[in-house]
């Protein structure tokens, strides 16, 4: 690729799940990608295939400090995203979030860079308005064990959109939906690779609540595509966007669904439902569709042997030799 095409990408929490597939992704287009992460639940494993690339950089380093880089693109992914690991030390999450975009978005600033913010569907919280469009404020609350992440979220959007208007920095927020794939973590606590696991350990399948609750859940490859697509966006495109998979379905649905796909003999057994867990989940993808043409291809069940492949070599020894 000719010098001028190449772009600097800065991908925060680019040793993740989503941030490494992302970073895949710029590599093979040609880019020049600079990771910033803490490993906090990221691994290098995930990266690893990346590092004696000569347009690839890894920086061990906490978004919640002031990072002086030079670069043309953000991508802002660094935060713990499973209930599980955002509510260990809830406090490093709020600052994640907060001090993380304070950090990026000053970043920005100073060297005129685009960047893009992966927000989430929890600004929606437990949702009264079903599906979730854009224009819903959400219903959340501000001091239960899920707020330092869905509070933190929203205060970060308030950061990119007063940092628009009053800077002129150029942004781009998107709203993930849970999104699944290969590279979550075995022990990240989400629900798709909880059960995943189980079923392929013939362990019990841990439903919590009564397992009516619904998500609606997106693979990860259909998802960096629309992430890609919002960031190459006119200027005048900021969002918030909505990126995620329109098919909801309940808890119990996908424990069944990876029960028959893995051919597993393990049982359901029900444990209590978390506090404020969310009712159900579904995205209106209806803006993604026209401002960015952009809707998943890839089905649950495709999606969940693909995923159910990934763990399977993984658990028997057979990645990362
Ligand atoms: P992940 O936990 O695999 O990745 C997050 C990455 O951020 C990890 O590599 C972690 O080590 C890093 N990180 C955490 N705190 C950091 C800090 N202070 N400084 C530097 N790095 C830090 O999760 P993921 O699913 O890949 O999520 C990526 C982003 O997408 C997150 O911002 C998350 O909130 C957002 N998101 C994900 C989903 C989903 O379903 N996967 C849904 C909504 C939003
Ligand atoms: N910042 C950074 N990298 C940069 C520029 C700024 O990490 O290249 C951080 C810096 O720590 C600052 C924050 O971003 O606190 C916000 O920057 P801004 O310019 O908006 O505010 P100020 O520097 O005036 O506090
Ligand atoms: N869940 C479950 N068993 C598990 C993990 C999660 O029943 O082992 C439920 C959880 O209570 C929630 C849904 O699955 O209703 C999705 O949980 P996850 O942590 O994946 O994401 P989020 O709640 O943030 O959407």
């Amino acid at each position: 690729m000719s010098s001028h095409l190449r772009k600097r990408i800065l991908i925060t929490g680019g040793a993740g799940f989503l941030g490494s597939h992302l970073a895949d992704r710029m590599i093979a287009a040609g880019h020049d990608v600079l990771v910033v992460d803490n490993f906090y639940t990221g691994t290098k494993d995930n990266i690893r295939h990346l590092l004696d690339n000569p347009h690839f950089e890894l920086m061990r380093h906490d978004v919640t400090f002031p990072l002086y880089v030079e670069v043309d693109e953000i991508f802002n992914l660094a935060c713990p995203a499973s209930p599980v690991h955002y509510q260990f030390d809830p406090v490093q999450t709020t600052k994640t979030s907060v001090h993380g975009a304070i950090n990026m978005l000053g970043l920005a600033k100073r060297v005129k860079a685009k960047i893009l913010q992966s927000s989430t569907s929890e600004v929606y919280g437990d949702p009264d308005v079903h599906p979730q469009t854009e224009d819903y404020w959400g219903h959340v609350n501000c001091i239960g064990i899920r707020s330092c992440y869905d509070e933190g979220k929203r205060c970060a959007e308030t950061l990119f959109f007063d940092y628009w208007r009053q800077h002129q920095v150029r942004i781009k927020v998107i709203r993930i939906f849970n999104t699944y794939g290969p590279r979550m973590h075995p022990n990240d606590g989400r629900v798709v690779s909880n059960f995943i696991v189980q079923a392929l350990k013939n362990q019990p399948i841990t439903l919590f609540g009564d397992g009516q609750q619904t998500r609606s859940f997106c693979y990860c490859d259909d998802l960096i595509e629309g992430m890609i697509r919002m960031m190459n966006t006119c200027d005048d495109i900021v969002g918030p966007i909505n990126i995620g998979n329109p098919g909801e379905f309940t808890i119990r649905e996908l424990a069944e669904k990876v029960i028959a796909l893995t051919g597993s003999s393990s049982q359901l057994v029900f444990r209590p439902l978390p506090q404020d867990d969310p009712r159900q989940r579904r995205p209106d993808i209806t803006l993604a569709k026209e401002k960015l043409g952009w809707e998943p291809t890839i089905q649950l069940e495709q999606g969940l042997k693909n995923t159910i492949n990934y763990f399977d070599a993984l658990l028997s020894g057979k990645l990362w030799q």
